[in-house]
């Protein structure tokens, strides 16, 4: 088989030109704007006559703001989360049609179809075992797969056992189309369960994926550590930065995010300069934010690398957190 796939065809033209890729901001920031209520399930509105196209003109704001991949509105798409709200029985429908809407708006640009934590913990903390987060995995790749996803996006890890699983889900379902993955470094430089940038380029470059980094966390300045460690564990991975847009606060009663759309442009090029070639945003971002960056990527003079550093060295930090409690 060699139909030509479009993910690979951006990356290898975007390597080949020495170029950035311009991805997409967050999914739930714009769907809670269009009236998604906290806690209800933002998948099921792929199926939902009356909220399809909302979910719809999300993926349009960021095709118009100049986003080159968009990820599809299938974060909670496993069984295990479906389950939470007894649409377990729909995982296949409400993937398929997270990636068709997106296949439909996108036209000729890339969709990755999105994979989230199941949220569950593994044995024998938890209930999950490997051999059902594989088989979970698989069946939300099948549905994304068949929906018209580019490739499979493997996001907001904290545990390796379960990057490992999505992989071999995704691998199994799909073997016809690429993974990217990136996990979330929140907790002082390291994954909620004690990962490193270092350790996650380690341990899943060789897992046959096409592209390792980063999403969601602390804002920018974090998320530009783990963007480097990566780079100076391994030179060759393509690597992704999807920051958070700073970290939430609360205004009024509402979250809101610290980070203006100049602020994210202005660490879209540090990113850049950092080693990461697919850049966007995670929660918090919108599709100004996500035009300011396109903007600083594609019209602005690139920073030079040599006159980036980074702000937050998290060895640094830990001992200067230990001295402070001393
Ligand atoms: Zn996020």
């Amino acid at each position: 088989m060699t139909t030509e796939n479009r993910f690979l065809t951006l990356l290898h033209n975007a390597v080949h030109d020495d170029a950035p890729i311009m991805i997409d901001g967050a999914m739930g920031t714009m769907l809670m704007a269009a009236g998604l209520m906290f806690g209800d399930p933002p998948d099921q509105w792929n199926v939902l006559p009356d909220k399809r196209d909302k979910v719809r003109s999300v993926y349009r704001g960021y095709l118009q703001a100049g986003s080159q991949l968009i990820l599809t509105n299938s974060f909670g798409g496993t069984s295990y989360r479906l389950k939470m709200h007894n649409l377990q029985d729909q995982v296949f429908e409400i993937n398929k049609a997270a990636a068709a809407l997106a296949r439909e708006e996108a036209g000729d640009r890339v969709v990755a179809g999105s994979i989230g934590p199941t949220g569950e913990l593994f044995e024998p903390m938890g209930a999950l075992t490997y051999a059902g987060a594989v088989d979970a995995f698989a069946a939300q790749a099948e549905g994304l797969a068949a929906g018209g996803a580019d490739v499979l996006w493997v996001e907001t890890m904290s545990d390796l056992s379960e990057v490992r699983a999505a992989i071999e889900g995704a691998q199994r379902a799909a073997p016809h189309l690429p993974v990217a993955c990136t996990m979330t470094f929140d907790t002082r430089g390291f994954t909620m369960m004690g990962i490193s940038p270092t350790q996650a380029m380690q341990e899943l470059a060789s897992l046959n994926i096409t592209a390792l980094g980063g999403n969601c966390g602390n804002g920018p300045d974090e998320l530009e550590t783990v963007i480097y460690s990566m780079r100076r564990e391994n030179p060759d991975l393509p690597l992704i930065a999807k920051s958070n847009a700073g970290m939430p606060v609360l205004v009024n009663g509402k979250t809101t995010y610290v980070a203006s759309p100049e602020v994210m442009g202005h660490h879209a090029k540090r990113f850049r300069a950092l080693g990461a070639r697919l850049i966007g945003g995670c929660c918090g971002n919108t599709p100004v934010h996500i035009a300011a960056m396109r903007q600083a990527l594609f019209t602005e003079a690139p920073l030079d690398p040599g006159s980036v550093h980074i702000t937050v060295d998290v060895a640094e930090r830990k001992t200067a957190v230990r001295r402070r409690k001393e």
